[in-house]
């Protein structure tokens, strides 16, 4: 058991500086996903705190979102739904569009990956400015399902998207953050 599981994952996410732009502080998951017992200690938070909740799918973001939101859905014994990047869904889809610092993005959910009244728990790795979270978010409740939370490993709280996300009525958990 170990003492304290957050500084334990916060430990071995990796900062990259200058990437992909200068000035970007880049928090890199993959040390964490590669270290057995990490992998394990995270996706263990996650199962533990939503194994008595009530969650009939779990969404998760590309691409990230997908490695943590597919083993959740696996170990809690419900199905999964990618939410994709623009064309990459061959069935009908519903999209939604959000700004980014320069231009925009789109992200896609199959039009049956959600019924009407289903409670989605939606995984993505990191909150930076809360546009991917509330554009996934959108698309859930587009088809009918309720978020009944958005969840991911790391916030950076100084770019405001996890308060943005909140003022969506979107409950948010993170693990641990970076300022
Ligand atoms: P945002 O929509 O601004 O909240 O950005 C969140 C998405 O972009 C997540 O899917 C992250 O994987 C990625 N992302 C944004 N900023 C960073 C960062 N500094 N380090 C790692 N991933 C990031």
């Amino acid at each position: 058991m170990l003492l304290d599981p957050v500084s334990y994952i916060r430990d071995r996410i990796r900062t990259v500086p200058d990437w992909p732009l200068a000035g970007v502080q880049f928090r890199d998951i993959t040390p964490l996903l590669q270290d057995p017992k990490t992998f394990r200690v995270l996706v263990d938070l996650f199962v533990h705190r939503y194994m008595d909740q009530q969650i009939d799918v779990v969404a998760g973001v590309d691409a990230r979102g997908f490695i943590l939101g597919s083993v959740i859905a696996y170990e809690l014994n419900r199905g999964f739904v990618p939410v994709r990047k623009k064309g990459k869904l061959p069935f009908t889809t519903v999209a939604e569009e959000y700004e980014l610092e320069y231009g925009s993005a789109t992200v896609e959910l199959h039009s049956d990956a959600i019924h009407a009244g289903q409670r989605v728990l939606l995984i993505d790795d990191l909150v930076a400015t809360g546009g991917t979270m509330i554009a996934a978010a959108k698309l859930i409740r587009k088809l009918g399902g309720e978020v009944i939370e958005a969840a991911a490993i790391v916030d950076l709280p100084e770019l405001g998207g996890s308060q943005l996300v909140q003022a969506q009525g979107i409950p948010l958990f993170t693990v641990c953050d970076f300022a």
